[in-house]
């Protein structure tokens, strides 16, 4: 599927409607991670030099449609006017703007606020979608998606919006995709998946759909203990999603069939609580004692997927090993970064936590052959599926 891309349109002089994803981690209010909004400089810029106007479009966290203050855009707009070194206007009213933005001169940018305070954005009701987006058309003339973080997500200002204008996908998606692209037509083999994060349930179907593509998956992270607990071992007080066990463990028995090398961990960093202070004590992953919670992977696992990793050629990871933001349970998830980096071939980090996680832990984006911004979005694309962002900017 080809996209259109923003050098093919071209657009001077125009009213512009661009969807970025903003979707960065803020903490007591202070952006601590402003990678996705550096990502999106790229096609502001060439925008700005094409002397256009733009009004942007983003989302932060999931509001659910309630306008929560701690996931306002405000800071934001801040950020990205230090970026750019240009105000940005901000207005937190998202409906009834189109005089304002249509008001909007060449070489001026207006964010408004949180997508998804309002509830059409993210409604499963086409219709309620449909009403938002030709609202929000009428900002602009042109239409430019930018927003890979969220091109898997039929949302109006993602898929339904694009159909309204003319579009193009902005410098980011093209990048992406790119690398996607390559990561999918014939990979050099061998090739790793690794995985982590806190959820199955966001994992599980992608795991599914990855076993018959790759070579070797491991997994690590929260998610891995309702995989330790299908294999009938003790978990404590871990993270557990009880009701995927049948599943993962029909999972493991497909990737044995296969013949996939599907690594787990063999021993875990636990502590008595969720805590940056918890003591950590190491144990094997079948010695978990039932006060304790697993919260990271121990320096064992840690070696095997690491001399797993560094056997292959192409290489994918998403989520953190261990609860990252806690120094005592970051070193699964430092000692993979580092696997990465010593890839002989095309190593990918993908999403915006992984993408936090490997530059709060010290590494820079250019010791990887590419850091994407979205993690759902890169995953979903792997296993196969069309991505409505992309499918909406397709020629
Ligand atoms: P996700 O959004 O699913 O990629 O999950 C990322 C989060 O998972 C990070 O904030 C980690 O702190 C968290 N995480 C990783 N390992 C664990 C674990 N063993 N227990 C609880 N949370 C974890």
């Amino acid at each position: 599927m080809g996209i259109k891309t923003l050098s093919q349109l071209d657009p001077q002089n125009a009213r512009v409607i661009l969807r970025c994803d903003l979707n960065v981690p803020i903490k007591d209010g202070v952006i601590t991670d402003d990678g996705r909004i550096r990502a999106s400089l790229a096609t502001i810029n060439k925008l700005l030099a094409g002397n256009c106007s733009i009004v942007i479009l983003a989302h932060l966290g999931r509001p659910k449609g309630e306008r929560k203050i701690e996931l306002s855009l405000a800071p934001i707009a801040k950020r990205l006017g230090e970026l750019l070194k240009i105000e940005v206007k901000f207005s937190s009213a998202i409906t009834g703007v189109a005089s304002q933005a249509r008001a909007l001169k060449s070489g001026e940018v207006m964010l408004l606020e949180n997508i998804r305070f309002e509830s059409a954005e993210t409604s499963k009701d086409e219709s309620e979608r449909s009403v938002l987006a030709a609202e929000l058309a009428t900002y602009g003339d042109i239409y430019i998606g930018d927003g890979f973080g969220a091109v898997h997500r039929k949302h109006a200002s993602v898929y339904e919006l694009a159909k309204l204008l003319p579009n193009a996908a902005g410098d980011l998606i093209c990048a992406e995709v790119d690398v996607l692209e390559r990561l999918t037509k014939n990979p050099d083999r061998p090739y790793a998946v690794v995985l982590g994060g806190a959820k199955v349930s966001d994992k599980i179907a992608v795991i599914s759909n990855l076993l018959e593509k790759v070579n070797v998956i491991a997994v690590g992270g929260g998610m891995v203990f309702t995989f330790l607990a299908a294999q009938g071992k003790q978990i404590g007080k871990s993270l557990v999603e009880p009701e995927l066990i049948p599943t993962v463990r029909e999972l493991l028995l497909r990737a044995e069939k296969l013949g996939i090398k599907f690594l787990l961990p063999i021993d875990i960093v636990v502590a008595p609580e969720f805590s940056a202070d918890a003591k950590p004590t190491l144990v094997l992953a079948d010695a978990i004692p039932a006060d304790q919670m697993g919260l990271d992977i121990g320096p064992a696992s840690a070696s095997n997927f690491a001399v797993a990793i560094a056997q292959c050629k192409t290489v994918f990871w998403n989520g953190p090993m261990g609860v990252f933001e806690f120094e005592n349970f970051s070193h699964g998830t430092k000692t993979i970064a580092k696997a990465l980096t010593q890839v002989d071939g095309m190593a990918v980090v993908g999403g915006g936590d992984s993408a936090a996680a490997v530059r709060k832990l010290g590494f820079a984006d250019n010791e990887f052959s590419y850091i994407s911004t979205g993690g759902g979005a890169s995953l979903e694309y792997l296993e196969g599926k069309d991505l409505p962002g992309l499918v909406a900017l397709s020629k």
